[in-house]
């Protein structure tokens, strides 16, 4: 009998708060720009200068950590952590170690149709390093130029227990945090732009088995697929490692998204290589419960709030509610379809549907979208109103998403209005009776189906611009 594995993941995020200025100065915090534009002696650690905690990180860390369910501390300190690179000027990244700014929280993900409960470890403040920029790869570069425009950005970093036990259940819990984040206001979480950054430690133990196994992290994972797909190598990776009667070493990996497998970058460093130590130029932060208090009032609905209420309310399935509260994106624009159209469920087949088939073989997300919410809401009530039919919906929707124009504008354009003139209808149905006996011969026979054919051909005949309710009955009245 062959040993059964289970993995074992706890993973790292890190998130870049949209502060308009850095977290110990006032370069500003935007994306891009020419390289080293966003810089001041403070966030270029140079000599005489002194950090000076930017208020608004506090307020944003504890309204993220407040969303996560966690504690705030009421007495946090800032720390250093030592280590050399190019891209930190400083020689040591200013975090919080011992006494971080929250801990203890949890959120909740959907897998399979089950609810579990992941553990937050802690969720802590720290400055961001600036950038390398390699010609090429690492390793065959000739030269490497540094842009120090990302240093000071503020960051926290949100650690989970280890309680997730599949690439699934690691995917589900990042793109939920990133949701919650999102809905707090405090990052806008994009992946591509390195505002939330995911790394994964994962190790594989013997099913059964209390202790964990040996676990490596990996880094790298610039997406939420990325981050599913690397797991899933690294876990099989492991289990062949311990199949083969080898051991897994505790080492940093790096996840090849064009290859498709993890490789070792370095052997993994333990805290104590930092030598962190409480940073003498900051004081202690100190934070009353009437502080929390009023964050806590202010925090706006969250996913899971929302999804209850879109359940609730517009009697949405638990399916629906769960994909149109992910992103706060698509939550909003399925609120706004809302105020000019009346039917939920109807709004979220769309969405769910052809919308994001388009936006997934466009690769663009809902933000990018030209057809606007009022605009889907118009196109709705055409069809409600009996002027186009789904069928016709379906064309004039592709349409409105590729020139973003008003459907009445494009039913006019295209001729597409439905007919729903009987008599108009009735000259094709004839049509379609004398051309297709044995059709006509089966539903009078009994062969139900038949009738769908002959349906078929009539919209065919009108290019789907005939009512088919009405060619429906038509047809059944003719063939009694
Ligand atoms: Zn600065």
């Amino acid at each position: 009998m062959t040993q059964q594995y289970e993995a074992v993941i706890g993973l790292e995020i890190h998130v870049e708060l949209k502060t308009n200025t850095k977290i110990f100065c006032n370069s500003t915090t935007e994306f891009g720009g020419d390289p080293n534009t966003h810089v001041c002696p403070v966030c270029l650690g140079l000599p005489g200068t002194l950090p000076v905690l930017n208020k608004k990180v506090v307020e944003y860390a504890v309204r993220a950590a407040l969303a996560l369910n966690c504690s705030i501390a009421n007495f946090s300190k800032f720390d250093r952590k030592n280590y050399y690179y190019p891209d930190l000027p400083k020689n040591y990244q200013i975090s919080q170690y011992d006494l971080p700014i929250a801990e203890h929280g949890y959120l909740d993900i959907e897998v399979d149709g089950q609810t579990k409960r992941i553990g937050i470890t802690r969720l802590h403040m720290e400055e961001d390093a600036g950038k390398l920029v390699h010609q090429g790869n690492i390793v065959s570069t000739p030269y490497s130029l540094v842009d120090y425009n990302r240093t000071g950005v503020p960051l926290i970093e949100i650690v989970s227990e280890p309680d997730m036990r599949s690439p699934e259940e690691a995917r589900a819990y990042a793109e939920k945090l990133r949701a919650i984040i999102q809905y707090t206001g405090v990052s806008d979480c994009r992946m591509e732009e390195g505002s939330l950054r995911c790394d994964a430690n994962v190790s594989v133990r013997p099913v059964g088995q209390k202790e964990f196994g040996t676990k490596t992290e990996i880094k790298n994972l610039n997406s939420f697929r990325a981050l599913q797909r690397a797991l899933a190598y690294e876990i099989e990776r492991q289990i062949a490692v311990l199949e083969a009667g080898d051991r897994v070493v505790q080492e940093t990996r790096t996840w090849d998204e064009t290859r498709g497998i993890t490789l070792s970058m370095r052997s993994k460093e333990q805290a104590h290589d930092y030598r962190y130590f409480p940073d003498p130029d900051l004081v202690p932060l100190v934070l009353d419960n009437q502080y929390i208090d009023f964050i806590r009032q202010s925090l706006p609905e969250l996913p899971d709030q929302r999804r209850a209420r879109y359940m609730d309310d517009y009697g949405l399935p638990a399916y629906d509610a769960n994909i149109l509260t992910l992103t706060k994106e698509m939550s909003d624009y399925f609120e706004e379809v809302l105020k000019d159209y009346d039917n939920p469920k109807t709004v979220s087949n769309w969405m769910m549907g052809e919308m994001t088939r388009l936006l997934n073989a466009n690769g663009i997300d809902i933000t990018e979208c030209k057809i606007r919410p009022g605009q889907l809401a118009d196109m709705l009530n055409l069809v409600d109103k009996g002027t186009i039919s789904i069928k016709i919906a379906k064309t004039v929707f592709e349409e409105m998403f590729n020139t973003g124009k008003d459907a009445e504008a494009i039913v006019k354009e295209k001729g597409l209005v439905q007919i729903s003139d009987a008599g108009a209808i009735a000259a094709v149905v004839d049509e379609v009776i004398a051309a297709n006996p044995k059709s006509v011969e089966d539903f009078r026979a009994g062969k139900e189906k038949a009738i769908g054919f002959l349906v078929g051909q009539v919209m065919r005949a009108t290019k789907g611009k005939a009512n088919p309710e009405l060619v429906n009955k038509l047809l059944r009245e003719k063939l009694q």
